[in-house]
């Protein structure tokens, strides 16, 4: 008989402490007794990601990449040992593994790495054994042989890429809330837990701010078509299945909202009206490697326009400084910085067969007196740049205004 693989990764706040490590082992032991091999990914303890990138800035405004990803890559191997621990202690065989010894290799891009493959030989002999895998989430090593890390939020990426390699029948994210919800349930009281939502819209979901699954996690999803069960560490309530095809998606516009505070805007005023100089200006910004997302010229009277454009605040300094320098060398004016800006989405693929959504968002706004400074569209969502305290008051009443407390 075919023997089932499954992968569970367990979050940050489902290994925050002993207590929830040895949960967290009972949760793996019931599955093992349905189950015959299971890999286990595991985060670092709570936050322990941030406490030790908080040391590394105590230190240098500028640390290396490298010396990085050596140490916020430590907090997993802590956790995936002490689960070991856990489960054997129940007396059940198991073994922890860091990135490089299930041969999770990666590309050198330290702090973002790329995965490229995958070995799983030492997974597959342990199953033989009849241990229980546990895996260190968010890690890898390079050709050069230097551990490497998959981005902030990288288990998921993890638990996705490592299901695909072990072709597992199911890939179980366990968090802190029962699944995915219509907007972030610790937000808004009365979100509404979503049963089924397509990788597009998570993935659209997760790119602009909800941070229950990491969106680069989602796209290895959708590649392989990996079928992802978001739940609760805390609860035997089914959660969210993530999946290629919805089958409610004709009937609602609207799946979710989300916000994020991780923009800011920069404006260029007085730039001369003339072919080329958008394209000038940014090619400077990208050769210092800021992400630029929305950009807004204004109409212009007097041979002049302003252009505003927003890029990730970790890349702000640097993005602010050229867009300095680049004003001085093509005559514009002014450069102005603003921190003070917050996206707020709607997200949901049946935009594409409906009408009147964008209006319906902009009215809603309005309505409660919310300005919009920036918009940006895709296929299926709508974004707004607005004033960073109106955020929350926005995303609730975006909620209320397309009925996702209704559903
Ligand atoms: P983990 O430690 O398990 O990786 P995260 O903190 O990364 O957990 O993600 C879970 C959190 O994501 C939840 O506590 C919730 O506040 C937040 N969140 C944001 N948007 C949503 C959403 N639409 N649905 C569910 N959770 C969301
Ligand atoms: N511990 C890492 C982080 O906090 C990875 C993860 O939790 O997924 O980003
Ligand atoms: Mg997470």
């Amino acid at each position: 008989m075919k023997k089932e693989i499954i992968v569970q990764k367990y979050g940050g706040s489902s290994v925050a402490n002993i207590d929830r490590i040895k949960i967290v082992a009972k949760r793996v032991l019931s599955a093992k007794k349905k189950n015959n091999n299971i890999v286990v990914v595991v985060s670092a303890l709570g936050d322990t990601t941030d406490e030790l990138e908080d040391m590394a800035f105590k230190i240098s405004s500028n640390p290396p990449e490298r010396e990085m990803d050596m140490l916020m890559s430590t907090g997993e191997q802590i956790s995936c040992a002490l689960l070991a621990i856990a489960i054997k202690e129940l007396g059940h065989n198991a073994i922890s593994f860091t990135g490089n010894q299930v041969g999770i290799r990666t590309d050198s891009s330290h702090t973002k790495a790329r995965i490229e493959t995958i070995e799983c030989e030492r997974i597959r002999k342990a199953h033989q054994e009849g241990k229980i895998v546990i895996v260190a989430g968010y890690q890898g090593v390079s050709v050069e042989n230097d551990i490497t890390t998959l981005g902030r939020g990288g288990s998921d990426l993890s638990a996705v890429a490592l299901a695909q390699a072990m072709k597992a029948d199911v890939c179980e994210i366990y968090t802190d809330v029962t699944g995915i919800y219509t907007t972030d349930p610790r937000k808004v009281k009365n979100a509404r837990k979503i049963k089924t939502i397509t990788f597009d819209e998570m993935l659209e979901m997760a790119s602009l701010g909800a941070q229950v699954m990491q969106a680069r996690s989602i796209e290895v999803a959708k590649r392989f078509n990996i079928p992802i069960h978001v739940r609760s560490s805390f609860s035997k309530e089914e959660g969210t299945m993530i999946v290629k095809e919805s089958p409610k998606l004709e009937e609602i516009a609207v799946r979710g909202i989300t916000c994020n505070k991780n923009e800011a805007k920069i404006t260029i005023c007085s730039v001369p009206d003339q072919a080329g100089v958008a394209a000038k200006i940014f090619t400077e910004i990208s050769k210092i490697g800021a992400n630029v997302d929305l950009i807004v010229q204004n109409v212009s009277h007097t041979k002049h326009t302003d252009i505003s454009f927003t890029v990730p605040k970790t890349d702000l300094a640097k993005a602010f400084k050229t867009s300095q320098a680049i004003a001085k060398k093509i005559n514009a004016g002014n450069v102005s910085k603003d921190e003070n800006v917050a996206r707020v989405s709607i997200v949901g693929s049946g935009m594409r067969s409906h009408h009147g959504i964008a209006a319906k968002m902009f009215r809603c706004l309005a309505d409660n007196k919310i300005n919009i400074d920036m918009i940006s569209t895709s296929e299926i969502s709508i974004s707004c740049i607005i004033d960073q305290q109106l955020m929350d008051k926005a995303v609730k009443a975006l909620h209320k205004k397309f009925e996702l407390d209704k559903i």
